[in-house]
């Protein structure tokens, strides 16, 4: 397959070989060799036992489908010293595919644009920051519409009909 591009959304809450959440986010970036990567930020725990994230996006050049780039993504994150578990436990490093340039893609467990991308702002921030121009192809939205929506209390979520 020809060169395609992917967003991807990289995060971690515990420290891990390579240091901090933060210090482990821009280590995966590396060993992705990722061609832009947004700025790290923290995200507070919500509860009072968790610990914060560490949130980035990042654009990549690949010439695998998506199935096998995830399959890639998971390698990588068990690499990285993650251990299927809890899902919303503390986790060294977690991938997630956000949006291909390719558009949509569905199947085997795996859905592209990432079906909750659109409302979550520690996703959308950084997304926006590094394509700020890049069309949703589900809502025909840029990713800086799309997180203005979201900073007015209005997120697009193309899984609900809108009130
Ligand atoms: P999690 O470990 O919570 O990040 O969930 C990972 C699982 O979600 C993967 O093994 C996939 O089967 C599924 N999944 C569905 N869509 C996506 C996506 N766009 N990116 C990553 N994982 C996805």
């Amino acid at each position: 397959m020809a060169v395609t591009s992917y967003a991807i959304a990289l995060g971690s809450n515990r420290r891990s070989r390579w240091g901090s959440p933060a210090e482990t986010v821009r280590a995966a970036a590396d060993a992705l060799g990722v061609e832009r990567l947004s700025r790290i930020r923290r995200t507070e725990a919500l509860g009072p036992a968790g610990r914060g994230f560490a949130n980035a996006a990042a654009l990549l050049a690949s010439r695998l489908e998506p199935p096998a780039l995830l399959a890639m993504l998971k390698a990588l994150e068990r690499d990285f010293g993650r251990r299927p578990g809890r899902r919303w436990g503390p986790r060294v490093l977690d991938l997630d595919i956000l949006l291909w340039s390719e558009g949509a893609w569905a199947g085997a467990g795996l859905v592209v644009p990432h079906p909750a991308f659109r409302v979550r702002g520690f996703v959308l921030e950084p997304l926006a920051e590094i394509a700020a121009g890049w069309r949703d192809p589900l809502t025909g939205l840029t990713m800086r519409q799309l997180r203005h929506r979201l900073g007015a209390g209005r997120p697009v979520d193309p899984r609900r009909p809108p009130s």
